[in-house]
């Protein structure tokens, strides 16, 4: 995705400002989402779901779907930025998923939230001497793509098919603004 893309704009810093960068500290849990990528999946599926007269409001969704409110607003803020997402205040106002958001790949939602770190510790302090030239780094970095190419074929709409869909709709909520 390049400058101009509704989904652009790489944020790493974001990511360790909500503390959400990595899970299981310094020698992790294997290779997994950050909890802010999963957050923000889990919000396109549900406003993917929502129906014309649902008020679906940051701290309503959040409740429902079992993340702190700090983390939600977060996410929101961001997919808004990316053109996913959009808010609406006052009267009959909510969170409401963009024609952008709907067309968006899976993939193209998690390339752009997950960034393009190494997977590694290459630049850690101290910085790994190996990290010039070092062919383990290219070998990740070409498997972390393939990963993300295979989220390419996955659609919002193939994401909140049955069984996910009703237990979308069942955590239906109804609020008063787009906070
Ligand atoms: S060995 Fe290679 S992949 Fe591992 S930290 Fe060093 S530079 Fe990075």
């Amino acid at each position: 995705m390049g400058p101009s893309s509704p989904i652009s704009a790489p944020n790493g810093r974001l990511r360790r400002e909500t503390g959400l960068y990595r899970d299981g500290g310094p020698y992790g849990k294997g290779m997994r989402l950050t909890a802010f990528t999963d957050v923000s999946l889990r919000l396109v599926m549900r406003l993917a779901v929502a129906e014309d007269e649902d008020l679906l409001t940051t701290r309503a969704v959040a409740r429902t779907l079992a993340v702190p409110y700090t983390h939600m607003a977060k996410a929101v803020a961001r997919l808004a930025d990316m053109g996913l997402v959009e808010t609406r205040r006052g009267r009959g106002g909510g969170l409401r998923l963009t024609g952008a958001g709907r067309r968006a790949s899976v993939g193209a939602i998690v390339r752009e939230l997950e960034g393009g770190g190494d997977l590694a510790g290459c630049e850690d302090d101290p910085p790994c001497p190996l990290r010039e030239s070092c062919r383990l780094r290219r070998a990740l970095r070409d498997a972390r793509e393939a990963f993300f190419a295979s989220l390419d074929a996955v659609s919002v709409e193939a994401l909140t098919a049955a069984p996910t869909r009703g237990i979308l709709v069942s955590l239906g909520v109804v609020g008063h603004s787009a906070e």
